[in-house]
């Protein structure tokens, strides 16, 4: 299974190492990411 990088789009064959490479190279963006699942707030 293959699993791409949501931001640039880069394949990776291993989810842990397109995690790693969202969190070296998308620092960032990992906020944005996680606005794609976004998750009841319970405030
Ligand atoms: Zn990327």
């Amino acid at each position: 299974m293959q699993t791409d990088c949501p931001i640039c789009g880069e394949k990776f064959e291993d989810p842990k190492k397109l995690n790693k490479h969202i969190q070296t190279k998308h620092k960032d963006k990992i906020k944005l990411i996680k606005l794609e699942h976004p998750q009841r707030d319970k405030r």
